[in-house]
């Protein structure tokens, strides 16, 4: 059984001197990619490094909505810039409405120059949401349909808006947050996702899962995404090696673009 981390920082602080040892355990595990994503410009170069040193790491760039105000003048042309240069996906990017620091118009500007991206460049985007479905409705509805797809990352929305989101073309990422026994929504949302729609990721260095032996320093690592499946099929009421096929098979769709832009350099 292969998996694929949709979703993790492989260029944070509190973990990047340990990238071979992370690497490998991911291999280990059957963690076959690790989909890291940058952001903010300051960012951009070492996880492009990484995509070049390891060859399991997929890069994404783009603006995190925590961050759109460390934006320089040439934030459009350093990120198009690393897209060019990088069989790369967009992210992380998105809007989170319980972040009180970075302005909301702001934030919105940024997304959609990252969503208009996505569909000129034809790649996958990583997207973070928080507290502003709304607002990511509308915008959807006046963006339209992206021609080469993305993934809600983390997913805290309810049941009810996914098949929007899937009419829409999106997959949804789920962390290790479905591993807390007491998270009763994303249990639900996971029972409201169809089997062609979902992935999975760690968000490492984040959302430490609720793992039998937690490890002490609490870093979260792409080697922990097969524990992770393994609690989040059963809370959706799947055999673990269906869930799992299907996740990666997913995956592999969603990041097909990135994959074959990849292979064409090896
Ligand atoms: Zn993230």
């Amino acid at each position: 059984m292969l998996f694929i981390d949709s979703h993790c920082h492989l260029h944070d602080s509190r973990i990047i001197s340990n990238i071979p040892g992370i690497a490998s355990r991911a291999g280990t595990a059957n963690v076959r990619y690790m989909v890291s994503c940058a952001t903010m410009e300051e960012n951009f170069e070492l996880t492009a490094k990484l995509s070049k040193q390891f060859p399991s790491i997929i890069p994404c760039f783009g603006i995190h909505p925590w961050f759109v105000d460390s934006i320089s003048q040439r934030w459009k042309d350093r990120l198009e810039h690393y897209l060019l240069a990088y069989p790369s996906g967009i992210g992380e990017t998105g809007i989170d409405f319980t972040d009180k620091t970075a302005d909301r118009d702001v934030q919105v500007k940024v997304f959609e120059h990252h969503f208009m991206l996505a569909r000129e460049l034809e790649r996958p985007i990583n997207i973070h949401i928080r507290n502003a479905w709304d607002t990511f409705i509308h915008m959807l509805k006046k963006m339209g349909k992206l021609k080469v797809p993305g993934l809600i990352h983390s997913y805290s929305g309810s049941a009810d808006m996914i098949p929007i989101f899937e009419k829409y073309g999106l997959y949804i990422s789920f962390s290790g947050s479905v591993t807390n026994p007491k998270a009763k929504k994303v249990a639900r949302a996971l029972k409201g996702v169809s089997k062609e729609r979902f992935v999975l990721e760690t968000d490492t260095p984040d959302i430490y899962p609720y793992l039998s032996e937690p490890e002490e320093n609490r870093l979260n690592e792409p080697k922990n995404l097969p524990a992770i499946a393994r609690i989040a099929s059963s809370r959706m009421g799947m055999g673990f090696e269906e869930f799992a096929t299907h996740a990666h098979n997913n995956s592999l769709a969603l990041f097909h673009p990135i994959l074959e832009k990849k292979k064409g350099r090896e």
